[in-house]
């Protein structure tokens, strides 16, 4: 049993701010390594179960262009230029993409090309 002499109130709050700061650290490299550890999990189960590694069995991968959409901003060069920075060119209207026929996914090539 403690008496009150054996607690000392500045440990208690050093200790507990300790604590709120281990368990913001272990979160924030939590959140940081999930993806990964998520994507570390997820390839080798999908290896493991003899899915395809490419797109897990879906038998579908997104369009790269219009990156699963279906739809493409129209503009030519100038779209494609803000489209490398990262923006979308304002104003610019969507037209269907051509790569996909609008469908916004592929038949994987993995997996689907041995279909019958
Ligand atoms: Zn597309
Ligand atoms: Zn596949």
């Amino acid at each position: 049993m403690f008496t009150e002499d054996e607690i000392n109130p500045m440990e208690n709050v050093t200790a507990s701010e300790l604590a709120g700061f281990a368990v913001g650290a272990l979160l924030v490299c939590a959140t940081i390594s999930a993806p990964r550890i998520d994507a570390f999990i997820s390839s080798s189960q999908r290896r493991s179960l003899g899915m395809c590694k490419r797109c897990g069995d879906l038998r579908m991968i997104a369009c790269s262009k219009c990156k699963g959409v279906g739809s493409t901003k129209s503009g030519g060069v100038f779209a494609e230029l803000y489209e490398s920075f990262g923006k979308d060119e304002p104003n610019a209207p969507s037209i269907p993409c051509t790569r996909c026929n609008a469908k916004g996914r592929f038949p994987c090539p993995d997996c689907c090309s041995q279909m019958p």
